[in-house]
């Protein structure tokens, strides 16, 4: 479950980097929360830990999350994650209808907060360079296998928002060197495209070691994302209890971290707080 391969012997693509470029955790009032540099001059933005469970008290921690924000925790969008590839938007002026079944969310609303909730599957958020939109992805075994990330590129693109005007960061989640997968999800990925056998390593009889954050990467360069806009962090949930909790490692009733972005500058205080007096992100480059 813990076992870290040696990147010496599995090659870069299965090794695991805790900390990669650009990756800083930041503490917060309520805890630390985990932040990218690239996605931090977009967009406010926050991967929380382990100081937030999402399971137990709910409302108060959506409370403390949208005061990062400068919004109330009623006003955090979230869905009800259904492992699928269904993608809801909140629109200016509109909402998600609580209870809506999706697992990624794009807002073109300036100022909204959007959310998603993981213990092991992958949380991804997106920011548009012209600060038209953003984005957060749910990618589980299951999600990932229907392209939910791929699906959401698709859906910002069918409304003018181009790929390569993205910029996304990859979360913590279970690594390839701890998520074991049966025949069952092989063969899934293997019905979806045969490119997913480069996302698996044998690990045993009838067992393999998935690499989600590969699977991921591949299916936004796919949908038109440039690979350097691609931040991946490279920390295995399993692997880092102190920070994250894992399904994998301990079990159903662990605690979820939530992964939330505001659309366009906002009036955010502590989640744009990367560095020294800095408030809101820097001015994006013009193009
Ligand atoms: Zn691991």
């Amino acid at each position: 479950m813990t076992t870290v391969v040696d990147e010496s012997n599995s090659g870069t693509r299965f090794a695991t980097t805790p900390g990669a470029p650009g990756w800083r955790w930041r503490p917060d009032a309520g805890g630390d929360v985990l932040q990218h540099d690239a996605l931090l001059a977009l967009a406010p933005h926050v991967f929380t830990g382990r100081a937030w469970r999402f399971t137990t008290e709910v409302e108060r921690d959506y409370a403390q999350l949208g005061r990062m924000f400068g919004v109330a925790g009623a006003d955090v969008t979230r869905v009800k994650q259904v492992h699928g590839r269904v993608v809801a938007w909140v629109r200016p002026g509109g909402a998600v209808p609580p209870g809506t079944g999706a697992d990624a969310i794009i807002s073109t609303a300036p100022g909204s907060v959007i959310s998603v909730r993981v213990a092991d599957c992958v949380p991804v958020l997106i920011a548009d360079r012209r600060h038209r939109a953003v984005a957060a992805v749910h990618a589980g075994w299951s999600g990932t296998c229907a392209a939910i990330a791929e699906a959401t590129v698709e859906a910002m693109a069918a409304e003018g928002i181009a790929p390569d005007d993205l910029v996304v960061a990859m979360g913590p989640s279970i690594g390839p060197c701890c998520y074991q997968v049966d025949s069952r999800v092989r063969n899934a990925f293997l019905a979806m495209t045969p490119d997913a056998a480069q996302w698996m390593i044998d690990d045993g009889v009838e067992r393999w070691k998935l690499d989600l954050w590969q699977a991921n990467v591949d299916q936004l360069i796919r949908a038109g994302v440039p690979v350097d806009a691609i931040h991946v962090s490279r920390i295995c949930t399993a692997d880092t209890l102190d920070r994250c909790f894992s399904h994998r490692a301990e079990g159903a009733g662990t605690g979820r971290m939530a992964a939330a972005i505001q659309c366009g500058p906002g009036t955010a205080t502590g989640a744009t707080r990367a560095r020294e007096g800095s408030v809101r992100p820097r001015p994006a480059a013009r193009h």
